[in-house]
């Protein structure tokens, strides 16, 4: 399709040539004023002998004849002084301002016919309005069905069972807009839910894949209930009567919302309207607040997704202790993001398995990300602790980390901490020398020294 830019009627040029031979006329009489200054230039320019002489329009003055200043003597008595500028003066002539009534009245009564002929089109649609409407409908309709069943076709995707049974199966489920986007192959994951299975408690890294498999669940569902074919090898889906998210941290501080605030009331909304039908993602609840209040919001939202309103639900967290709500309640299940660690990178696989993750890696992700080596290393320090249950006061880390020389975050390099490691020996053949008895082959040598000591070390 082409893009045209939107006419309006108030500029004219709705109406195609050809349709009122007044309106053609109208249009010539107003183009040709090209062609007329053109000549008339020319013809001025010749007569008077001035060679910068032009002749020009604005919207302010209309159309006028313009001399540089220098050249102004040389204007015949019939030019009437208009405007004078810094370096030019500009005139008109009694030719020039009547073909201006002409041109412009050509134009004015051009655009008024223009109006009135499309008026009169209207009434005369007016007279078929509905079969027109209808048309209009249908065309939009054949429009959406085209297009989805040339989607479907390109980007191989299936038919989906709509069923009454309560369930929602997804052999090889993809996200139709990243798999298009990525330039690496996209994983299809399978979904399923079911009576027994109404929530996914879904754990894995960050960047692992959770917000992609949520958000393509519920486009599948979408999809297949708009009549779509949908992206992936096989779907059955059952009565789903609405989908709920709450995704993303979003502030809204237009309207004084915090992140945390958009969060709750995006949660209320789902608590307080969900059904046993409804599909619900749930990514990351509890993320804008402290680390208790959080897990205890997360979990007790959880409990009432899945005992009370018994939704379909998605639920993405970070909180470890959200998987052993499997063994707690029936309808609850762990699926993971997988991840491969090697030494201190990892790699995501993307792949959906059952079961909890055994970790988060939250800290290769900040390593990849570019976190610096230190930060990391402090953080290590301190997940060991709080892991052990020991939770240091910040002063105690810190004398803590400084008693290990070895560790990556004592480099001498780095300044953060004080440390009673081994001083570095070019920096003790510094605090040994006095500048003032070097000479300066001694100086040359000792940089050289100090140098090779500073390579030694690392
Ligand atoms: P998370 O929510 O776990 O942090 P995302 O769903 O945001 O992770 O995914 C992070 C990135 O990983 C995506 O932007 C995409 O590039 C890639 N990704 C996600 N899922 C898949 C998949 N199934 N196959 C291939 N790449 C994926």
């Amino acid at each position: 399709m082409v893009d045209t830019p939107p006419v309006l009627i108030r500029d004219g040029g709705v109406i195609r040539d050809g349709f009122s031979p007044e309106l053609d006329e109208l249009r010539e009489l107003a183009a040709g004023a090209h062609r007329y200054l053109e000549e008339l230039e020319a013809r001025e320019k010749a007569a008077t002998g001035i060679s910068t002489l032009k002749v020009a329009y604005n919207r302010v003055h209309g159309f006028y004849i313009e001399v540089s200043r220098a050249s102004a003597h040389l204007v015949p008595m019939h030019y009437v002084r208009r405007q004078t500028l810094k370096n030019n003066e500009r005139y008109i002539i009694p030719e020039l301002k009547e073909y201006e009534d002409k041109v412009l009245n050509a134009q004015s009564k051009g655009l008024a016919l223009e109006k009135k002929l499309y008026e009169a089109l209207l009434d005369r649609l007016l007279e078929q309005l509905q079969p027109l409407q209808h048309s209009a409908i249908a065309l939009a309709q054949l429009d959406v069905f085209a297009n989805l069943a040339e989607r479907a076709e390109s980007l191989n995707y299936c038919r989906p069972q709509l069923t009454g049974d309560e369930v929602i199966d997804i052999e090889e489920g993809r996200h139709p807009v990243v798999e298009q986007v990525m330039s690496e192959p996209f994983i299809a994951n399978p979904l399923l839910m079911s009576e027994q299975r109404k929530m996914l408690v879904i754990t894995g890294p960050n960047m692992g894949g959770k917000s992609t498999y949520m958000r393509q669940t519920a486009l599948i569902v979408l999809m297949a209930y708009i009549g779509s074919f949908v992206p992936a090898q096989r779907a059955r889906i059952g009565k789903v009567d609405r989908i709920f998210t709450r995704i993303g941290a979003s502030d809204d501080l237009a309207s004084g919302r915090s992140t945390f605030m958009v969060e709750m009331t995006e949660t209320a909304n789902i608590l307080n309207n969900a059904s046993r039908h409804s599909l619900v993602l749930m990514d990351e609840i509890g993320r804008g607040t402290s680390t208790y209040d959080g897990l205890a919001l997360a979990w007790s939202c959880a409990d009432a997704l899945a005992n009370r309103l018994h939704a379909y639900t998605l639920f993405a967290t970070h909180y470890f202790e959200l998987t052993e709500l499997a063994g707690l309640w029936s309808e609850v299940v762990n699926v993971h993001l997988d991840a491969v660690e090697h030494e201190d990178t990892i790699a995501f696989m993307h792949a959906v398995q059952e079961g909890a993750a055994s970790r988060s890696y939250g800290l290769q992700v900040a390593a990849l990300a570019g976190v610096p080596k230190a930060v990391l290393t402090l953080a290590r320090q301190k997940l060991a602790e709080l892991e052990s249950g020991q939770t240091l006061p910040a002063r105690e880390v810190k004398k803590a980390l400084s008693r290990q020389p070895d560790d990556e975050a004592l480099q001498p390099s780095l300044p953060l901490f004080e440390t009673e490691a081994e001083p570095d020996p070019a920096l003790m053949m510094l605090d040994e020398l006095d500048p003032d008895e070097l000479s300066p082959r001694q100086a040359l040598a000792l940089l050289y020294q100090l140098k090779q000591a500073r390579q030694t070390e690392r």
